[in-house]
């Protein structure tokens, strides 16, 4: 699926690599769920500048194994926590893939899915707790394979969202580049992405099933293209534009480019 769209990001470039691994020591995998900033923000605990995010839907390490090696071949980080959380909407989507043969489009089924097929699980609860152990054991193996699986502490944290204050859902998704400012102040400075779902990975196309995802199954029209140089904002904007032109994003989205500026 990674080829429907040409992306203008390659591993090769190592650019985006120097700017967001200065000092980063610590990974988080989380969802792009917008109701456990909350809890990203405490496991961040106010040191962001030793933090990488990458969010999407699920906290589906499947998707991220690129920009994962990627990042640790650069032998920066020490530890990752993954975050998946309750309640989520990811889950859901595979649930009723396979419980209720529900279609979804092929690149959704092939990142998310297909990797729960012959799982045994009864309930939304279950399959959540499989995915948990699942993601933990995909990060562990991409460890291993590269030969880092010692030297790379890793955690799992389960959200449970019933105990998180809530934002206002305001209908919109932010898609950017891991963040390399303070990545708190995201939530706290830019009043109108507060209540945004975040998709963050190092390679936008990593999040081609998340974007649909957020566009088409969430319901979410506005999207927020959050960028910290001209470099970022000349990425962000040839993946849409090549993305509007592969129709993997309906054409009723508002893209906005923002500057982080923070
Ligand atoms: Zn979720």
């Amino acid at each position: 699926m990674r080829n429907q769209v040409n992306s203008a990001f390659l591993y090769d470039e190592k650019w985006i690599f120097r700017i967001i691994m200065n000092d980063k020591t610590n990974l988080i995998i989380s969802c792009m769920d917008y109701r456990i900033q909350d809890a990203i923000d405490d496991a961040i605990d106010g040191n962001d500048e030793k933090f990488v995010i990458m969010r999407n839907a699920g906290a589906n390490v499947k998707e991220l194994r690129n920009s994962i090696v990627g990042m640790i071949k650069q032998g920066g980080v020490k530890r990752i926590k993954l975050m998946p959380h309750s309640d989520c909407a990811a889950m859901k989507i595979v649930y009723s893939a396979l419980k209720e043969n529900k279609h979804y489009d092929a690149v959704i089924y092939e990142s998310l899915v297909e990797q729960f097929n012959g799982k045994n699980f009864n309930s939304l609860k279950e399959l959540e707790i499989i995915n948990r152990a699942m993601q933990y054991d995909n990060i562990k193996n991409l460890l291993d394979e590269n030969n880092v699986g010692k030297s790379i502490e890793v955690e799992s944290i389960f959200v449970n969202t019933e105990k998180l204050r809530y934002y206002q859902r305001n209908g919109s998704f932010v898609l950017s580049f891991p963040v390399s400012a303070k990545y708190s102040d995201l939530f706290n400075k830019i009043g109108k992405i507060r209540g945004s779902y975040f998709l963050h990975s190092l390679d936008i196309d990593d999040l081609a099933a998340d974007m649909i995802i957020a566009n088409k199954l969430v319901g979410l029209k506005k999207l927020f293209l959050l960028y910290a140089n001209e470099e970022e904002k000349e990425t962000l904007n040839e993946h849409i534009e090549s993305m509007k032109k592969g129709n993997i994003l309906v054409s009723d989205i508002a893209v906005e480019m923002l500057q982080k500026g923070l």
